[in-house]
Parts: C-alpha cells; sequence; structure tokens
C-alpha cells in the first residue's frame, strides 16, 4: 500500500535528512534506511512522478538518467554485479509514491 505522503519529495526539499551518495541537476540517491543488501541505495528524479507509469516519450531522458546514474555510482563503490529493481504501483508492491530505483549489491537479504 502506498504511505500517505510522498517522504521521498521531502528528502529533496530538504525536510527530511538523507544518506546521500549522488546528485545531478535532476536525480538524487541516497542510502536506503533499512538496507535488503550490502550496499541497497535508492536513485531518484526530483520531479514528483509517482509511478513508473507517467513514462512518456517526453521525459525518456530522466527515466533513461536514472539507469546512467546507477551505473556511475556503481562503479564508484567498485561494484562488480549489481540487481536494478523498481516496484511499478501499489499492486507492485510500491510503498514510496515517488519514482524510485533501488541499486542492490551482495549479500541479498530478502525480495523487495
Ligand atoms: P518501495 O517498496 O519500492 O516503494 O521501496 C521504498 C524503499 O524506501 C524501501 O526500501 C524503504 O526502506 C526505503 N525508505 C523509506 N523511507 C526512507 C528514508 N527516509 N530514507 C531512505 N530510504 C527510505
Amino acid at each position: 500500500m502506498f504511505i500517505d505522503t510522498d517522504i521521498f519529495a521531502r528528502i529533496v526539499a530538504g525536510e527530511i535528512p538523507c544518506d546521500k551518495v549522488f546528485e545531478t541537476a535532476r536525480i538524487l540517491a541516497f542510502r536506503d534506511i533499512a538496507p535488503k543488501a550490502k550496499t541497497h541505495i535508492i536513485i531518484i528524479p526530483k520531479e514528483n512522478l509517482v509511478t513508473a507509469k507517467e513514462v512518456t516519450a517526453n521525459n525518456l531522458e530522466l527515466f533513461g538518467e536514472l539507469f546512467l546514474v546507477a551505473k556511475e555510482i556503481a562503479e564508484k563503490e567498485n561494484l562488480k554485479g549489481y540487481k536494478l529493481h523498481m516496484n511499478v504501483d501499489e499492486e507492485g508492491g510500491q510503498v514510496v509514491p515517488h519514482v524510485h530505483l533501488h541499486l542492490l549489491s551482495r549479500d541479498f537479504k530478502s525480495p523487495l
């Protein structure tokens, strides 16, 4: 079930702290508060998009940048291999109503 506030928008606004690992003009990445792997990083667009269902021909570049940032973080953190995971909508297991890509590597604990 979606939580009722977009906590990731509040992180972007600086109202909630985060353990930031990477930032561009349009993207923010921070460590997951309840990691499901040794490395578990959340990568988000700063724009308030709720789910990946909002991808269109007009914002393809923004969605693509999530993957570019994931690659750059993986290089920075010396990750040899990793999982990229995105829950889409409540029925897809998404809890936070803000588009986010999970980057996970090593010692995976449980499915997301
Ligand atoms: P999802 O189920 O795909 O919506 O994933 C939401 C993720 O956000 C979960 O892995 C949570 O542990 C993580 N999360 C929730 N609140 C915070 C927070 N304040 N800072 C960092 N990660 C968070």
